[in-house]
């Protein structure tokens, strides 16, 4: 409407100076028609002159880059190209959000612990994430459209490549993966849209190792029952079917007795680690005073002493009293009777265990039992705290132990912030400590100075 009234209006403008010129510069005293006839088609040739520049501009205009100012502010053109510069905008909107949408995404799956890899129809890598890239040693643009087969050349895998049957996953190592280190992997193709492959693989390292240790725990207790079962079961059928002395029939009652005991420790054993497993972490806020506790296994050591080699060891404690550990009393007696009670047992008669529980410059405090018995050879150290590890089995067995120990006093270590040191010369001793962290140790109220190894009081006992 807008538009032909403005052509109405040029036209009647045209007509407007031709009707004014006839009269003022041809002296026609009647305007005539012809002038004002011309005028108007002149005017109108004139507007379609204009309609089709502001028309060029728009053009130019929809053609640029730039769509962010209209060309042309008034009448239709202004009115479309006002109308273009929103439809534009409003579409650059959108794709800037599903642009934003599709980074996200694929941070997402860059931050996914499990490796990513876009394969094409051709099995083409197009896209992989870190994981992936570290999984198979991929790297940046220069692995990109590469056939992943000539990349990845594990035989399982590329028996799951040759056969294409993807209902399962593989496993493989890692790229990284050495001797030392193995890495294994697992990893699935999945097939999605037209002919191409998702291909996801998860670090099963962990779990590998994990299902491993528990099979080996398994067999471990098993072997271990059956041992002393298999005594047991022929000490009864011995009893059963042989008639027997008195006095034989006491000495294999003895001896079942020692193997149900055997076996008895061991199961106590085992339900401890699983407590100390299954259990939530010992409270921090419960303040266990450790002079008693250190008292209960004087006591109960001295006793094994004397049944284990008479009267022949001698046990040394200096226990500074007035410090207290943050977590529970019975997992530390448990610890340190483990501690105290091996080095009884691997010391022989006429040497002695130094037990010593001081307090450290830094506000920690330590445990440590010496004793001057077998010692052990460096390259079993590391391993000492292994379930079922043992130096020297015959001694362990004669002895009662389980093979439980060390690893039931790492546990408890680990449980209160603390750690255990081993040190060891072979024929000449061994000393385990274990150091708790300052966050665990409440000090008697006195500060205790750089120099304060030595305890506020000790106690001692020589059993020689
Ligand atoms: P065990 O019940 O067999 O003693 P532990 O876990 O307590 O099991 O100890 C593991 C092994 O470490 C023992 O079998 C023993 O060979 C060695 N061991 C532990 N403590 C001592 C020690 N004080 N002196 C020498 N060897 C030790």
């Amino acid at each position: 409407m807008g538009r032909l009234l403005s052509f109405a209006l040029f036209q009647a403008l045209g007509a407007l100076f031709g009707w004014w010129f006839s009269r003022s510069f041809m002296s026609l005293a009647d305007p005539t028609w012809a002038p004002m006839l011309l005028c108007a088609l002149v005017s109108s040739y004139f507007w379609h002159v204009l309609d089709v520049a502001l028309a060029m501009r728009v053009l130019r205009w929809l053609n640029s880059a730039d769509m962010l100012q209209a060309p042309v502010s008034f009448g239709l053109w202004g009115e479309i190209s006002d109308r273009v510069r929103r439809l534009a905008r409003s579409r650059e909107r959108a794709v800037q959000q599903r642009d934003s949408r599709f980074q996200d995404f694929l941070a997402a799956m860059q931050a996914s612990p499990n490796g990513v890899v876009l394969l094409d129809r051709d099995l083409r890598i197009e896209w992989f994430n870190q994981s992936a890239q570290s999984h198979f040693g991929l790297e940046g643009t220069r692995d990109l459209f590469q056939h992943f087969g000539n990349l990845v050349r594990d035989p399982g895998f590329a028996a799951y490549l040759a056969t294409a049957d993807f209902q399962s996953d593989v496993l493989m190592p890692g790229r990284a993966s050495t001797t030392a280190k193995p890495v294994r992997l697992s990893v699935h193709m999945h097939p999605y849209g037209e002919g191409r492959k998702l291909l996801l693989s998860r670090d099963v390292t962990a779990v590998e190792q994990a299902e491993a240790m528990r099979r080996d725990f398994v067999a471990n207790v098993s072997h271990e029952i059956r041992t002393p079962l298999t005594v047991l079961s022929g000490f009864v059928e011995t009893l059963q079917s042989l008639n027997l002395s008195e006095q034989e029939r006491v000495r294999y009652l003895d001896l079942m007795a020692q193997q149900a005991e055997r076996m008895q420790s061991l199961v106590s054993d085992l339900l401890t680690l699983s407590r100390l497993e299954g259990s939530p972490l010992p409270s921090a806020q419960e303040w266990v005073p450790m002079a008693p506790v250190f008292e209960h296994c004087r006591q109960e050591v001295t006793e094994l002493s004397r049944v284990l080699w008479g009267q022949a060891q001698g046990l040394y404690f200096e226990v500074a009293p007035d410090i207290a550990i943050a977590g529970s009393s019975t997992e530390l007696h448990s610890a340190l009777l483990n501690l105290i009670g091996n080095a009884a047992r691997y010391t022989p008669e006429g040497k002695s265990i130094f037990v010593n529980w001081r307090a450290q410059a830094d506000g920690g405090a330590e445990f440590s039992v010496r004793d001057e018995g077998v010692g052990i050879a460096a390259e079993h150290i590391a391993r000492l705290t292994e379930r079922f590890y043992r130096v020297d089995r015959s001694r362990s067995r004669e002895t009662g132990g389980t093979g439980l120990g060390l690893a039931i006093v790492k546990h408890v270590a680990q449980r209160h912030g603390a750690e255990l040191s081993i040190a060891s010369t072979p024929g000449q001793g061994s000393t385990f400590t274990v150091r708790f962290p300052a966050s665990r140790v409440r000090l008697p109220a006195e500060p205790i100075s750089a120099h304060s190894g030595a305890p506020a009081s000790t106690s001692a006992i020589a059993a020689a």
